[in-house]
């Protein structure tokens, strides 16, 4: 095979939408499983200024994912600019070329009135087509035409007969009837070209050996196809992936929730998870896991596999592989990636000790297994932190209603105030003497302490987690406790009465 060259050619209207996303990943990994390269284009023709933010919004989340590109905005290429609006003399000059060799003509048919024939076609029932009206203008016709102030757009010359075969590496061949396509406009009259032209410009002189892109432009491959063939150029390969619909089968939209990858960061999923998950949205792998990672996949992806059939976006999906993802990370990793989040939470400060994230990291251990988003950590660790614990009233009513309860956790409190060595075997020690003094089983111990350390009913095994909590803070927490409830204030709080919800020792 030649030098395999894709790209990934975004119109800067938004944030990086997830199909779009699959898109730049399948090029990215086609371009790394072939050893070719990865450029990225931006079509800015119709965006303009307001496609900059955009662009920016786009270039931050590729580069989030780690979609890095060898060619195209911030690392530059052998053939840039990277956006359009900056490629303005390229396409004048090709389309000049193909005025004089008569392929494409002058049209000055003033937007009303094709806005016209276009309503008569459809009052007609007819589908609107160009007919031609200036193919064949005389240059008088033409002068006579600028002197009214009109200004040219310009079209291409496309046979009216015969059909044009799109050989598609996902479709298969697909054809089209050229008498349903018309002299398409390349050119506007204001000087920027149309998509359809621009595209297989910028395609032909970045040497792209692959178009691969979204399914709604398989539409526009047959006008492509005439453009490349007035250019005699050589097309590229095509190969269109098929939709990524919503639950309900229609378009992903914003109203079926969050759409752009930027959305997805916020919610705390990992870039690989998210990648994992969009390879895996129209690529069949037969492998025996699900889990694969960028290396691999650029080591076996190949368009053969590509599903023809449309994908359905789960986000139940996504959400169990970001919990592979997290609880297989390497814990000095899912620190780091936390750290802002908690900080944000007003859990951390911005800035930590080493001896704070050493302590982060072990704390990570214990519920790295319990976490599905990165924003989950505030929640599930938030009471290792910190002087105050939130309590859950539905915790406070099932496990420290008890008017022995106070009594339990002094108690509790003495004795680890007077253990040995804190750590979780000698506190579970503790915890059991407590219990067998107090003539009560272990749970009616285990149980208060917990929620009165923590605030919460569930968790890692106890005896870690006070061990991560820390001696003071537990017998700070304990006391408070007992004081509090001694004072009626937690239980007083509780409306919801005693609820009965799962417990762990
Ligand atoms: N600019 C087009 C889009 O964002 C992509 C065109 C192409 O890949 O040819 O949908």
């Amino acid at each position: 095979m030649a030098l395999v060259r894709v790209r990934y050619a975004p119109s800067p209207t938004g944030s990086l939408h997830v199909g779009n996303a699959r898109t730049a990943l399948f090029n990215w990994l086609f371009a790394r499983r072939h050893g070719g390269r990865f450029v990225v284009r931006f079509e800015d023709t119709d965006t303009e200024r307001a496609g900059e933010e955009a662009a920016r919004a786009i270039i931050v989340a590729l580069r989030w994912l780690g979609l890095t590109w060898d060619e195209g905005p911030e690392v530059g290429g052998p053939y840039g600019p990277y956006f359009q609006s900056m490629r303005l003399d390229l396409y004048r000059r090709y389309a000049e070329r193909l005025l004089l060799q008569e392929r494409a003509y002058e049209c000055y048919c003033t937007p009303e009135e094709l806005e016209a024939r276009r309503r008569r076609a459809q009052a007609g029932r007819r589908p609107f087509r160009y007919e031609g009206t200036c193919r064949h203008l005389t240059d008088a016709e033409r002068a006579a035409c600028r002197r009214q102030g009109r200004r040219p757009a310009l079209r291409l010359m496309v046979p009216d007969t015969g059909t044009v075969e799109v050989h598609d590496r996902i479709k298969g061949t697909v054809s089209f009837d050229n008498a349903v396509l018309d002299d398409f406009v390349i050119m506007k009259s204001d000087g920027w070209p149309t998509y359809n032209f621009a595209c297989v410009v910028d395609d032909h002189e970045m040497r792209i050996s692959h178009v691969i892109r979204a399914e709604e432009h398989l539409s526009n491959t047959p006008k492509q196809l005439h453009v490349y063939r007035a250019l005699e150029a050589e097309p590229p390969e095509f190969a269109h992936l098929p939709m990524v619909l919503a639950p309900d089968r229609s378009k992903l939209s914003k109203r079926h929730g969050a759409t752009a990858v930027e959305e997805y960061r916020q919610m705390g999923i990992l870039p690989q998870a998210l990648l994992n998950y969009l390879l895996l949205l129209g690529w069949s792998y037969d492998g025996t896991t699900e889990i694969i990672s960028l290396e691999e996949a650029s080591r076996i992806f190949d368009l053969d596999r590509v599903n023809r059939t449309n994908a359905v976006f789960d986000e139940d999906k996504l959400l169990w592989m970001n919990h592979q993802y997290i609880k297989t990370a390497r814990l000095h990793r899912l620190a780091r990636l936390v750290v802002p989040r908690l900080a944000e939470a007003g859990v951390l400060p911005d800035m930590i000790t080493l001896g704070e994230f050493r302590r982060l990291r072990r704390i990570l251990a214990l519920i790295q297994e319990r976490m599905h988003t990165l924003n989950e950590a505030p929640a599930l660790i938030g009471y290792f932190f910190g002087d105050d614990v939130e309590y859950d009233p539905a915790a406070v009513a099932r496990r420290l209603a008890g008017p022995e309860v106070p009594d339990i956790l002094e108690r509790a409190a003495d004795n680890l105030a007077a253990a040995g060595d804190w750590k979780p075997d000698v506190v579970e020690q503790v915890i059991r003497d407590t219990a067998a003094s107090l003539g009560v089983k272990a749970a009616q111990v285990i149980h208060p302490v917990r929620v009165a350390v923590t605030g919460v009913m569930v968790g890692p095994g106890l005896f870690d987690v006070l061990h991560l909590v820390g001696r003071e803070r537990t017998i700070r927490r304990l006391r408070r406790a007992a004081a509090r409830l001694r004072a009626g204030e937690l239980v007083a709080t509780v409306a919801a009465g005693p609820t009965d919800g799962p417990g762990s020792p």
